[in-house]
């Protein structure tokens, strides 16, 4: 089947039977609710782009399994090229939409469950790499959005899946069938699950024998029996429900994330990918993680377009010549361009696993993501700094429109003479919208623990920093014996 365009994307959407919950009630036709639509919309523009003659060259890219046109976000990286494409979608989609398109947390599930299935397989004589195969040709061939699940709920930190007081709060097998498994349990923080097909499931973290029954990766329909969906609400949602276009900041385009529920769900076995082989739960892990975290070169695009909210924003004030003004743009430039070189470096340095599938320099992916949880934070800072209060203190579209006092907002709201007072408006509420408001979801918090937060990169920064190397040759230089 060839690739969807937009239009079939969504009537696909319109062709499930999710069970989705918000604010209490149940959503019975997502794809025309106001609240979802934007992050819908991001979606979609992935496959709008995938046949548009300016940007098919970074959108697709031919299937190993089939050599027919796929969209990149379904492919299994074959070569450090296809690594690098990657990081350059990744920019251009947050250039494009200033939000997260949620399609990348699943091509890295993909790519970490391909690569990972096949050495499970080589230990134990499992059939997982046919399956996930087999899998990777389905969501090729119907052009599918496989939505990537591995953060559990964990409940107490400080304890392993089989330790909780309640035995659910790591996803796990409840059941074990001649035909498959029954599997009970949630995944939090889902990100565009909503706009996805399927939901392919992975372990959260390394896991010893014990757990055995909490190292599985599956993947099901969204719509499969006994999958329930509870919307997560986002700061500033609700201005969505308004009629109004400038409060809302990117009124086009948007992120969702949602709990996803696993009420004994049934798994076929062709569906499962991981079943009890816990000293494996870790190399899926680790390889997700590696492969997710340059993906947040998502946020490069994203900042390139705050960048230019900021530029504008002091254009509008009469500042733009102001000599820390300028310093200030130069400044976030330097950190979205430094994220960018970290994302391209690790993969420029990817190597092939057994598989074939190439996998990133995961020093050099985890550097990346550090950076992703500080930079755009900074670069926020920078942006309310140069757009002044009034990004915060800005009357509703309503009152600017209002008959009678429309004209006081017009009046005071007035930067520099020669720019429209809406024009000013417009900024402050993008990046208002970007810094604080429901972008800044997808632009602030998820940079700083989608993927893993901090610490789970210093973790991997200090197993792969080799000190003992680099004291050897400090020791060398220094003409130290012994
Ligand atoms: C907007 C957004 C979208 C996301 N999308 C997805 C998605 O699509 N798919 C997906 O699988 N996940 C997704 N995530 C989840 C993301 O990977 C997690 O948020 C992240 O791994 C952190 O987990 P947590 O939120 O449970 O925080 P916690 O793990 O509770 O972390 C909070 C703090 O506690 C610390 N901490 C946690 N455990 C320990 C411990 N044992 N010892 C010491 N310190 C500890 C952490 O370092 C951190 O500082 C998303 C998250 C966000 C915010
Ligand atoms: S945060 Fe970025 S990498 Fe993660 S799903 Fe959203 S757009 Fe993709």
């Amino acid at each position: 089947m060839a690739m969807k365009t937009r239009e079939e994307y969504i009537d696909s959407l319109r062709k499930l039977n999710l069970t989705v919950y918000m604010f209490g009630e149940r959503i019975e036709n997502p794809v025309d609710h106001p609240i979802i639509i934007p992050s819908m919309n991001a979606v979609a523009l992935t496959y709008e782009l995938a046949s548009h003659p300016d940007y098919e060259n970074i959108m697709t890219v031919n299937s190993h399994l089939t050599g027919e046109k796929i969209n990149l976000f379904n492919h299994i990286f074959q070569s450090t090229d296809n690594l690098v494409q990657k990081v350059k979608r990744q920019r251009m989609l947050g250039q494009k939409s200033a939000c997260c398109f949620q399609r990348c947390v699943g091509q890295d599930a993909l790519n970490a469950v391909y690569s990972t299935a096949y050495e499970v397989d080589q230990k134990y004589g499992t059939s997982y790499f046919e399956n996930i195969k087999n899998y990777v040709l389905h969501v090729q061939k119907e052009d599918l959005v496989s939505d990537g699940a591995m953060t559990d709920p964990k409940g107490d930190r400080g304890l392993p899946p089989s330790k909780q007081a309640d035995p659910d709060l790591y996803l796990r097998v409840v059941e074990r069938r001649e035909d498959g498994i029954v599997v009970n349990g949630c995944k939090a923080h889902q990100t565009g699950i909503v706009n996805s097909h399927e939901v392919l499931c992975m372990p959260t973290i390394a896991m010893k024998p014990e757990d055995k029954d909490y190292a599985i990766s599956f993947a099901v329909p969204t719509d499969a029996p006994g999958v329930i969906i509870i919307m997560g609400r986002q700061s500033c949602d609700t201005r969505k429900l308004e009629g109004t276009e400038i409060d809302v900041g990117n009124s086009e385009y948007g992120g969702h994330e949602a709990l996803i529920i696993f009420d004994h769900v049934f798994v076929p076995n062709d569906r499962i990918f991981l079943n009890g082989e816990t000293e494996f739960a870790g190399m899926l892990v680790e390889r997700f993680a590696g492969h997710h975290r340059p993906s947040y070169a998502c946020k490069v695009g994203v900042g390139d377009v705050l960048i230019g909210a900021s530029a504008l924003a002091a254009d509008y004030n009469g500042i733009n010549k102001a000599a820390h003004i300028k310093d200030k743009l130069i400044e976030m430039t330097h950190l979205n361009e430094t994220i960018y070189s970290s994302a391209l470096a690790c993969s420029y340095e990817g190597v092939a696993t057994p598989s074939g599938a190439f996998l990133i320099d995961l020093m050099l992916a985890n550097v990346c993501k550090q950076n992703v949880t500080k930079f755009p934070y900074e670069m926020g800072r920078h942006a309310q700094d140069i757009a002044g209060g009034i990004v915060v203190t800005q009357p509703s579209e309503k009152d600017f429109r209002n008959e009678e006092i429309g004209h006081y907002v017009e009046k005071y709201l007035k930067g520099v003479a020669s720019v429209p007072t809406e024009h000013r408006m417009r900024i402050m509420r993008l990046i208002e919208n970007m810094t604080l408001g429901s972008g800044a979801v997808g632009y602030l918090t998820e940079s700083l623990h989608g993927a893993g937060s901090p610490q789970a990169q210093r973790i991997m920064i200090a197993r792969l920093g080799n000190f003992e190397d680099k004291k050897e040759m400090a020791k060398h230089i220094a003409k130290i014996k012994s």
